[in-house]
C-alpha cells in the first residue's frame, strides 16, 4: 500500500508553517493550549517520517476498516439521468459505516504513540463520537465523549454503541445542550489535563494542526480513488463531487486531484430549507471570514462575529464554519462550492437506494444530489467520482416518517416509478 500520508500531499495542497492556507487557518486559541498544539504538530512530523507507524496504520486501515474501499460504476443510475456516467467511491463500506474511521484511527494511533491514556471529543449527532470509540476501544484506550444533553436524548442508538464500545459519555448541561456547548465543555476539559488526554477534532476544523493532520487521515480516499477510477476508464474523471460539513470526507478524496487542472471539483453544501431561509449551513456559499474554534475560516455569523445557529435535515454538516483549506480553495478558484436543499438530498436518498440498492447517509444524499444534476449538463462520455462518505442506516427511521414514500410517487417494489421519479427531479 501507499503511503497515505506522504502521497497525499502536494504543493497546492500544504498549509505554510504557522498552518495557514492562505489567509485562512492558523491558530487562534489561549497560550497554554497552544504549547499543546505545537506538541501535537511535532509528534505528528515525526510519525510521518516513522516507517513502523505508517505501517502500522496501512495494516489497520485494510485489515480492520476493510480498504480499499471499492469505486463502483452505478450504471442503472446513469442511465437513468441520461448524461455523464456516475461512480461512487463507496466510504459506506467502512467499518463502522462512514469515512471518519480513518482519521480517528490515525488520531488514535498518535496520542497512544505521544503516551496520552485518554481520546477525548465532543459529538452531536454521536457519528464522531461512535467512530473515535470504535478506534479507541481497538487500540487501548480510555475515550471520553462530550455530548449536549439534548442530543443524547435525539441520539439513542449512538450513546448505545459509545457505551458498549467502552466510552465515557459527558452529558453537556450549559447553554442549548447541543454540540457547541459540548465542544466549549470538551475544550475546557482538554484544558485541565493536557499531559494525559488529547483532544481528537472530527473533521479538518480546529486550530493548527488538525485542518492538515485530519486531511492526511482522509487523503488515503482520493489516492486509492485516483487510480481505481483510471483502472476502470482508463483515464481520470471529468469531475470529482464530495459534500462538505466540516470538509473531511472532500478534502480526503480532493486532495489527490489538486494537481490535475482538467478534473473539476465540486464540494456541496446543506442548503436546507433554502439558501434564501435561515435554515441551512452554507457556510461558504453565504459565510464572511471570522474565528471560531480556534482558526479562520469563512463563518455564518452575525453582525457581531457570533457563530449564527444553523441547520440541515444531515446532522454531519450543520456546522456554521468549514475547514480552512476549503475557504482557501474557494478564493482561488480551484474547487467550486454548491448546495443542495434538504428535498434533493431526500430524492437521492430515495433514487440511490430505487436505482442502486445502496442506501446513503443524508450527509452523502447531499453529493449524489448535485452529482445527478450537474450529469445531465455533461456528455455520455463524462465520468463523475463521487464520494459517497457513508451508509444510511442511521437515517432511515427519520426520513420515512418526515419525507413518506408517498410524496415521491415512487410505488411498487420492481422498478415502477423510477422513471417518473427521476423525470421530476429533472424537471426542477
Ligand atoms: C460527519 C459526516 C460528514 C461530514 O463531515 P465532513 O468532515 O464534512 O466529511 C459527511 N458524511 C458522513 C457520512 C458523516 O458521518
Amino acid at each position: 500500500m501507499q503511503n497515505p500520508l506522504t502521497t497525499g500531499i502536494n504543493t497546492t495542497n500544504a498549509p505554510d508553517a504557522n498552518g495557514r492556507f492562505g489567509e485562512f487557518g492558523g491558530s487562534y486559541i489561549p497560550p497554554e493550549l497552544q504549547t499543546v498544539m505545537d506538541e501535537v504538530t511535532d509528534a505528528y512530523r515525526q510519525i510521518v517520517q516513522d516507517p513502523a507507524f505508517l505501517t502500522e496504520l496501512s495494516d489497520l486501515l485494510h485489515h480492520y476498516v476493510g480498504r480499499p474501499s471499492p469505486v463502483y460504476y452505478a450504471k442503472r443510475l446513469s442511465e437513468a439521468v441520461g448524461g455523464a456516467q456516475i461512480y461512487l467511491k463507496r466510504e459506506d463500506l467502512n467499518h463502522t459505516g462512514a469515512h471518519k474511521i480513518n482519521h480517528c484511527i490515525g488520531e488514535v494511533l498518535l496520542a497512544k504513540r505521544m503516551g496520552k491514556k485518554k481520546v477525548i471529543a465532543e459529538t452531536g449527532a454521536g457519528q464522531h463520537g461512535v467512530a473515535l470509540a470504535t478506534a479507541a476501544a481497538l487500540l487501548g484506550l480510555e475515550c471520553d465523549i462530550y455530548m449536549g444533553a439534548v442530543d443524547i436524548k435525539k441520539e439513542a442508538p449512538n450513546v448505545s454503541r459509545m457505551k458498549i464500545l467502552g466510552a465515557t459519555v459527558v452529558s453537556v448541561e450549559r447553554g442549548t445542550k447541543t454540540l457547541k456547548d459540548a465542544v466549549d465543555a470538551a475544550f475546557e476539559a482538554y484544558l485541565e489535563d493536557p499531559v494525559d488526554q488529547i483532544y481528537c477534532i472530527g473533521s479538518v476544523v480546529g486550530p493548527h494542526p488538525f485542518p492538515m493532520m485530519v486531511r492526511d487521515f482522509q487523503a488515503v480516499v482520493g489516492i486509492e480513488a485516483r487510480k481505481q477510477i483510471q483502472e476502470m476508464t482508463d483515464a481520470l474523471p471529468d469531475a470529482v463531487v464530495a459534500c462538505v460539513g466540516g470538509g473531511s470526507n472532500a478534502m480526503g478524496i480532493f486532495s489527490a486531484f489538486l494537481d490535475d487542472k482538467e478534473v473539476k471539483l465540486y464540494g456541496v453544501e446543506p442548503a436546507g430549507k433554502g439558501l434564501d431561509t435561515p435554515l441551512h449551513a452554507a457556510t461558504i456559499t453565504k459565510g464572511k471570514p471570522g474565528i471560531l474554534h480556534g482558526f479562520k475560516s469563512l463563518l455564518l455569523q452575525d453582525e457581531s462575529g457570533e457563530a449564527l445557529p444553523v441547520y440541515s435535515i444531515a446532522s454531519g454538516l450543520d456546522y456554521p464554519g468549514v475547514g480552512p483549506q476549503h475557504s482557501f480553495l474557494h478564493t482561488i478558484g480551484r474547487v467550486i462550492y454548491e448546495s443542495a436543499t434538504d428535498r434533493e438530498a431526500v430524492e437521492a436518498f430515495y433514487g440511490l437506494s430505487r436505482m442502486e440498492g445502496i442506501i446513503p447517509a443524508l450527509e452523502s444524499s447531499h453529493a449524489v444530489a448535485h452529482a445527478i444534476k450537474l450529469a445531465q449538463s455533461m456528455d455520455k462520455e463524462q465520468v463523475i467520482l463521487v464520494n459517497l462518505s457513508g451508509r444510511g442506516d442511521k437515517d432511515i427511521d427519520y426520513v420515512l416518517e418526515h419525507y413518506p414514500l408517498v410524496d415521491y410517487e415512487v410505488n411498487g417494489s420492481n422498478g415502477n416509478g423510477f422513471k417518473e421519479f427521476l423525470a421530476h427531479i429533472k424537471e426542477k
